[in-house]
Order: structure tokens, then C-alpha cells, then sequence
């Protein structure tokens, strides 16, 4: 739980600190405590925003549920992004591989083929190189 210096000092002498209760019955209602109130500190307790309306105690959860909902299919999406991101970089490598094992090599035909039927010759080596 994170948490703020508040302005009181506690049982123990030292300064409060202001939590934010996130129950059903205070959703959101901030209250000072001792910094070790969870961890076997005094049990100063001393709530800072006054009791919340009934219809705020019945807004507030719902809204809660939502953002959670919306943070985890949020959460989902990127890992999903991730996913399709390493997908893809590997159908670029696929697409790499079948450029130069399959591409290349035909493409190197046609232009003997085009060499052939226009000047009559077979073509290769240094000869193609410096048409392609
Ligand atoms: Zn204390």
C-alpha cells in the first residue's frame, strides 16, 4: 500500500502516515495511521475525509471493478502486441529467406531467359551480374 507523511504522530512519537482505504464501505476515504500499523506498530487510526455519501459507497466500487477489468485487457492487448510484434520479425525473416533462396535465383533465370530470346545468347557469370 502506498502512502504519504502525514501531519499527526502516532503512539509511538513518530508521524503518521495517510493511506487510502480502498473497502467497500470507504472506497477512496483517506485515514492516517501509524507507518508500521500493518506491521505490528500502534494502532493509531484517525480518518482524514469525512464518511463517503451511500450513493458515492455504490458508484465508487463499480468504477473500481471497471478500471481493473480495463487494466487487465489492457494487460492481455499488450502482451498480445508482444506476440504478433515477434510473429512478425519472424515472417520478415521467412520472407528474407524465401527472397534470396527463391527470388534471386529466378530472377537470375528470367534475365538469361530475356538475354537469350532478345540477343540470341546465353548469359551468366560477370556478364549477368552487370545487367542485374
Ligand atoms: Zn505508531
Amino acid at each position: 500500500m502506498s502512502h504519504v507523511t502525514g501531519f499527526v504522530e502516532c503512539y509511538c512519537g513518530r508521524t503518521a502516515v495517510i493511506r487510502t482505504a480502498w473497502t467497500t464501505e470507504n472506497p477512496g476515504r483517506r485515514f492516517q495511521s501509524c507507518r508500521d500499523y500493518d506491521k505490528g506498530g500502534c494502532k493509531f487510526f484517525s480518518w482524514e475525509d469525512p464518511p463517503m455519501c451511500s450513493r458515492a459507497k455504490a458508484i465508487i466500487p463499480g468504477l473500481l471493478r471497471k478500471i481493473n477489468a480495463f487494466e487487465a485487457e489492457n494487460k492481455g492487448l499488450l502482451r498480445r502486441i508482444d506476440e504478433l510484434e515477434a510473429e512478425n520479425l519472424k515472417l520478415k525473416r521467412k520472407n528474407l529467406k524465401f527472397a534470396i533462396v527463391v527470388l534471386i535465383p529466378l530472377l537470375v533465370l528470367i534475365c538469361q531467359w530475356v538475354c537469350k530470346v532478345v540477343y540470341g545468347k546465353h548469359i551468366e557469370g560477370d556478364n549477368l551480374k552487370m545487367i542485374l
